[in-house]
This record gives structure tokens, sequence and C-alpha cells, in this order.
């Protein structure tokens, strides 16, 4: 339970931090709450030689709403996120997420940049981020650039970041009004990680069928990822209990599932079918509200 040695690093701008972390990829890492790597540390999964923490980095904690988006630094907390009076007005599921994570040490610490930088599969944003087409900004030797983040999880705990990069911004489009948003997941009894998590999106036509659907699936397999069989399943379809249930068969046809000591691969496999219909029936009645 004690790490290997290693030396703090404490930069105070953006720039001080990527330069270290270009001068050393191989040895350095960064760290925001610490709630994902400590615990690594400590079982010596993780032995950096540089720990270089972002607490002194300025401008990188703070919730805005611009041009249409939410903007939330990388190291703003689940905590402030689940207690955001802006987030709670523009974009609940969102904050609901955020309560949903572990418990409240947790949430004190941990941050939303480091949730999209660490892609443990059973983290809970990453359902709701796919979902709603977000982006993530970061900052490397060459820049800023935007990371789609259909295309930061590549595979388990493994994203499209340099190593010398830092999320500086998670940016996640604020739904139009009449769009129903929803967050479900089965929680680890423990660590309240998701064992699977499913996060809808939908909006509907004046008759009262999907126009649009979004399903984004966390928990299940080695990264998350779009249910886009179940999603196009319920374009033009009625929202019944049968036509709900038809999309939740898809996504858990679809979905890659892996088992573990918590759940098989076949458990899991009901979990997406089950949590899809539930988060399409919650963004079904937000949409309607
Ligand atoms: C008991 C327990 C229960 C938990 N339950 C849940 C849960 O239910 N749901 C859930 O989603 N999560 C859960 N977590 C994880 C928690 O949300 C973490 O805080 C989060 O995943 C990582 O955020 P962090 O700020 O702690 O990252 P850190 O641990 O500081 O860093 C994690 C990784 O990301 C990198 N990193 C951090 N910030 C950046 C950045 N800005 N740019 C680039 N790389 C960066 C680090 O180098 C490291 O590799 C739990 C954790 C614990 C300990």
């Amino acid at each position: 339970m004690i790490p290997s040695a290693f030396e703090y690093i404490a930069p105070t701008s953006l720039n001080e931090a990527v330069n270290f972390l270009s001068a050393h990829p191989d040895d350095a890492k960064l760290v925001a709450g610490g709630h994902s790597l400590i615990p690594l540390m400590k079982f010596r999964l993780a032995a950096p030689r540089y720990l270089v923490d972002l607490a002194h980095v300025p401008d990188l904690r703070y919730i805005r709403e611009a041009q249409g988006f939410l903007e939330l630094g990388a190291l703003t907390t689940h905590y402030e996120i689940e207690s955001s009076a802006l987030v709670r007005e523009r974009l609940l599921a969102l904050s609901e997420t955020a309560a949903l994570i572990g418990d409240v040490q947790v949430r004190n610490r941990g941050t939303i940049g480091g949730s999209m930088a660490h892609a443990d599969p059973a983290a809970d944003y990453p359902a709701l981020i796919l979902a709603l087409n977000s982006d993530i900004v970061a900052t490397g030797p060459k820049g800023q650039r935007t990371i789609k983040a259909s295309d930061l999880f590549v595979d388990l705990m493994t994203t499209s970041l340099d190593p010398n990069e830092v999320v500086t911004q998670v940016r996640i489009p604020i739904p139009p009004a009449g769009t129903g948003v929803a967050y479900e997941k089965f929680p680890h009894p423990a660590s309240r990680y998701a064992i699977v998590g499913v996060a809808a999106v939908v909006r509907l036509n004046s008759n009262g069928t999907f126009a649009q659907v979004a399903i984004g699936v966390t928990g299940a397999g080695p990264k998350p990822s779009r249910a886009s069989a179940a999603e196009s399943s319920l374009i033009g379809s009625d929202t019944s209990d049968a036509s709900l249930r038809k999309a939740g068969s898809a996504a858990s046809e679809e979905t890659e599932t892996s088992g573990d000591i918590h759940a098989s691969d076949a458990y899991r496999k009901h979990l997406v079918e089950e949590f899809t219909v539930r988060a399409l029936r919650r963004a079904v009645d937000r949409a309607r509200s």
C-alpha cells in the first residue's frame, strides 16, 4: 500500500506542465484529484518517477456557459458539477451523473478532466459525454486541440491523448429545449463505479415519435461506446415499451461486453438491455415535460 518513491513537481503554468511532460515522456504523470492514480501507485500498478500536480496551474477550475456550450475546466470536481446551479439548469442529467459517482470524498477530489484522461471503463461521465457529442480540449507542445469524445476513448484505460498533453476543458453542447436527457446505472455496491451505465438523449416529433436518439454505454466492455443500431431502430417509431425493449435488445447485441469478478459477460449484456430501456424511458418523459 506504499507507492514507489517519486519526485513531486508543482508547475504554476500550463506551459511549465507541458514542458515538463515533454522532457520526461516515459516517467512523468499528471495528477489532478489523485483518486484514480494514487490507488494505482499504492498497488504499484503505476510507478511514475515524477508526479506533476495540476493544482497550482491557474484557470482550470470553472463551469461556464459560452455559445451554446457548457464549458467545464479540467480541474472541476464532481461535487462542483453536482452542485452547480448552472449545470442543473442547463443539463440536469450531468449534475445527476456527477452525484452518482463514488462517495462524498471521491466527488470532492475527483475531477472531470482526470476522468476523461484516465478512461476507466467503469467511469460514469463517458456515457453522457459520448451521447451528447461533446469535445475534450487539450494543450500540448504544439498548442491547443479539440478532440471529439468519439475519438478520445481508444481502448481499456487508453485515450488518443499524447503523453505530453494536458486536458484543459470538457465542452458539452447544451441540448435545445424539448430534448430529454437521462443517465441510469447499475452501480457496484461498494465503489459505486458503473457495472453498466447508459445515457439517453432524445427529441420527439409533434406526433410523439422519436426524431433524434443518442445512446451512450459505459461499464459494459473495455471502452465506452454509442449504441448506434439501437439509436437507428427508434427513429420514427413510437415510444411504447415494445419499441424501447427492441432498442434495448439491439444495444445489448451491438455493445462489446466483458466479464470480470463483479459481473459476467452475459449479465452485463442483460444490464445493457435493461438500463437502455430505463434511460430511454426517463429521457422520453423529460422530452415530453
Ligand atoms: C473509492 C472510489 C470510488 C470511485 N467511484 C467512481 C464512480 O462511481 N464513478 C466514476 O466515474 N468514477 C469513480 N471513481 C474515480 C473518480 O471519479 C476519479 O476521481 C476519476 O476517475 C479521475 O479523476 P482524478 O482527478 O482523481 O484523476 P487522477 O487520479 O489525478 O488522474 C487519473 C489519470 O488521469 C491523468 N490526468 C488527470 N488529469 C489530467 C489532465 N487534466 N490532463 C491529462 N491527464 C490527466 C493522470 O495522469 C492519471 O493518469 C472512484 C474512485 C475511487 C477511489
